[in-house]
């Protein structure tokens, strides 16, 4: 058998030659860190399905992010938990709200230095625990578009690099863009959730957000995990509305979500590497089933190799810390 003029294992013999020929890399440069902030003092809870991600208070939260900033990161995504739920969802919004008071702190200390984006949603500050505005005990679409904007207009008062619309509501990427060029935020960049499913892999992420919803579950307005095509219609709808980038949720069961989007749009792809896919992570890495550096490397290389530019991920202070990544 000496007549095989091709053999791929050439490619594969010592980690040099393997890294030469690597076509994926993951950069610590493209992981956006996510936060939960919510309202009092002197607050720092463990999530308990999350091991080293809490909800923090203000106070806490930015002796947090100065550590982190001193390790490397320098790209966050943030979450406000608000004290008080109403039908309105109207501690979501002002310059007083969650988000805008811990966004107007960071960026007076840090500038540019540090990306800060912010979720749009108001499943946080619903009593319903629904992302929109309940009428006749439904979620109402268009009755939500306007207190969507209304929380990015506060975001980007506070100085907000990013909004994050994960609600799912149609329409509400124009509605929020239009708003913000109104108010001469021309600037705010818009990272929409263009294809967030209803999925199993959010559990631990309500635990942390408290946002779980009373009755009924959220399958009326995020994507149905049987639809493929469906997410490229949703995908030229923000492209069409002024998305800046556009994200796929979760991440590791939608791999085929991230190549679609990868091959159909030239705008940057962002893919959450979800609070359930992280408790999976963790769990095995307890258990002894598997290396916990080695999982969390193939787990982002398989985000990015589909096409995925920015992940969103709970592992990079992991990954800063134990120099995982050059
Ligand atoms: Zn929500």
């Amino acid at each position: 058998m000496s007549d095989m003029m091709y053999r791929p294992r050439r490619h594969r013999r010592n980690v040099n030659i393997r890294d030469l020929v690597a076509e994926t890399d993951v950069r610590v440069k493209n992981l956006i860190q996510p936060y939960f902030v919510c309202e009092g003092s002197g607050i720092k809870q463990e999530i308990a399905s999350m091991p080293g991600i809490f909800r923090e208070s203000l106070d806490s939260l930015s002796k947090t992010i100065d550590d982190d900033f001193r390790l490397g990161i320098r790209r966050l995504m943030l979450f406000g938990i608000p004290d008080k739920k109403d039908a309105a969802a109207s501690s979501a919004v002002g310059c007083n709200a969650i988000g805008p008071k811990t966004v107007r702190q960071l960026k007076d200390k840090y500038g540019d230095d540090l990306f800060v984006s912010a979720d749009v949603c108001l499943c946080a500050y619903t009593d319903s625990g629904h992302c929109g505005i309940i009428k006749n005990d439904r979620v109402d679409n268009d009755a939500t578009l306007p207190v969507l904007a209304d929380m990015a207009v506060s975001l980007a008062e506070a100085g907000c690099d990013c909004v994050g619309p994960s609600d799912m509501m149609d329409g509400r990427v124009a509605a929020i863009r239009e708003r913000l060029e109104a108010a001469g935020f021309h600037e705010t960049l818009i990272m929409a959730y263009t294809a967030k499913y209803a999925s199993s892999y959010y559990g631990p992420f309500r635990d942390a957000c408290d946002s779980a919803p009373g009755k009924g579950d959220r399958r009326g307005y995020q994507m149905d995990f049987r639809n493929r095509r469906e997410a490229l219609a949703e995908l030229a709808l923000d492209v069409e509305e002024g998305a800046d980038i556009v994200m796929v949720k979760p991440a590791l069961a939608y791999l085929d979500i991230i190549s679609d989007f990868r091959r159909s749009v030239d705008l940057p792809v962002a893919a959450y590497n979800v609070s359930g896919e992280y408790a999976m992570v963790k769990l095995m890495a307890k258990e002894n089933l598997a290396d916990e550096k080695a999982l969390v490397l193939e787990n982002l290389t398989a985000i990015k190799r589909a096409g995925a530019d920015i992940i969103l991920t709970y592992h990079l202070r992991d990954i800063l810390k134990g120099g995982w990544l050059d």
